[in-house]
């Protein structure tokens, strides 16, 4: 039997009581739509990531564009992100008729590069692209906030994006998609900016059987602002409609399975953490392949364990022909996406994300990846020649 790339069956063999009798008090209940477990949920993952609210919803992608339409985010604004991340991310800044402006990314962490961030909030301040590669239309945009990324778990540098953004009077919305559970300065991912927006897709580190996710906040006002925008611009009952909203509910089922999920996820954080360490000692010595670096004022929580390698096809093969999954994260930078092709970016705006797509490559990662399976995975990878 081959190695998974996610094993999500021994993670529900440990739970799967609890998740089927969570599941069966929804079947006894009935509320389907935003039934208790909604609310349990809610408060559950506020009090573990710190926060005063949280909002669950019905992906991570929404959980975005709620955060974006929370700040009335709409055509002339510009939002500073990075290319370096799946496509939710700049498509929901798109969708609202706003402009991404895509800042190049650190060459270690692959988190976005405070000081380029700064560099192109000068550069659409002052109006001039040759400081910084600037989307077409830049002329007619204002900046108005940023989406920074916590690729692969790992959270950004937010000491410093904080500040370029409070200096510059910009909002902060963190992409916590890949890193519920992981810290910055020892606080939880999801607490770190205005709002902080999470997936429940399978794969993540907190996953659902289906699509979820959820915004965190500290501020009242912004709180009560996306529970409207959830259901539908609701005001103080479901036929007043005081804003343009989203169908963008959780279904009270998912947050029963992620209720019993949630319960290892504190222990399934530090496996990670374990399995990853063990790689990277395994593969410390690599010429052909390099293991992630992890800041120190950080702990991942390793949605993806991704090398770079200037032999990364031939090393895919030799994994492939030992039946070894592997996963490429993400072949294509944002600012080169067809997608994005009306805000002609070139080839050469940004160069370290550019060449990351180039050479990176993910291996299997999960908490229950066993030591002989990650030798196995090691050696093929130190014995390229
Ligand atoms: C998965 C992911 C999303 C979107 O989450 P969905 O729940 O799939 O909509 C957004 N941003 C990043 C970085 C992601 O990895």
């Amino acid at each position: 039997m081959g190695i998974p790339f996610i094993d999500l069956k021994k993670q529900q063999a440990r739970i799967y009581e609890k998740i089927v009798g969570n599941i069966k008090k929804v079947l006894a209940h009935g509320q389907y739509i935003m039934g208790p477990e909604i609310k349990t949920l809610e408060e559950t993952l506020a009090g573990y990531v710190g926060v005063e609210d949280a909002i669950a919803c019905s992906s991570g992608t929404d959980a975005l564009l709620m955060a974006l339409m929370a700040y009335d985010v709409g055509p002339k604004d510009a939002i500073f992100t990075t290319p370096f991340t799946f496509i939710a991310t700049a498509e929901v800044i798109a969708l609202l008729g706003a402009t991404p402006i895509f800042v190049d990314i650190d060459p270690h962490t692959f988190n976005i590069d405070p000081n380029m961030l700064e560099l192109a909030v000068k550069a659409l301040k002052q109006k001039k692209s040759d400081i910084y590669p600037l989307p077409d239309g830049y002329e007619h945009l204002r900046p108005k906030g940023i989406i920074a990324v916590d690729i692969f778990g790992q959270p950004a540098d937010y000491n410093r994006i904080n500040s370029v953004a409070s200096a510059n009077n910009l909002f902060v919305i963190e992409d916590a998609a890949q890193a519920f559970g992981a810290e910055y300065n020892g606080a939880k991912a999801g607490s770190l900016t205005d709002i902080a927006a999470t997936s429940f897709f399978p794969a993540k580190p907190l996953g659902g059987y289906g699509d979820g996710g959820m915004v965190f906040t500290n501020s009242p006002d912004l709180a009560e602002k996306m529970r409207s925008i959830r259901i539908h611009g609701k005001g103080s009952y479901k036929y007043d409609n005081i804003r343009v909203g989203i169908n963008g509910r959780l279904d009270t089922i998912q947050a029963a399975i992620l209720l019993a999920k949630f319960e290892i996820l504190p222990e399934e954080i530090e496996l990670r953490c374990l399995v990853a360490d063990r790689y990277t000692k395994f593969l410390s010595s690599s010429d052909k392949a390099s293991p992630p670096f992890v800041s120190k004022e950080v702990k991942s929580a390793w949605a993806q364990y991704s090398l770079l390698s200037t032999h990364r096809d031939e090393i895919i093969k030799t994994l492939s022909a030992s039946s070894i999954p592997t996963a490429i994260y993400y072949p294509i930078p944002l600012h080169m996406q067809a997608a994005f092709s009306r805000l002609n970016y070139k080839k050469g705006d940004l160069p370290v994300s550019e060449n990351t797509c180039e050479t990176i490559f993910s291996i299997p990662m999960h908490p229950y990846l066993d030591i002989k399976d990650q030798r196995h995975i090691a050696d093929i990878i130190m014995n390229i020649v």
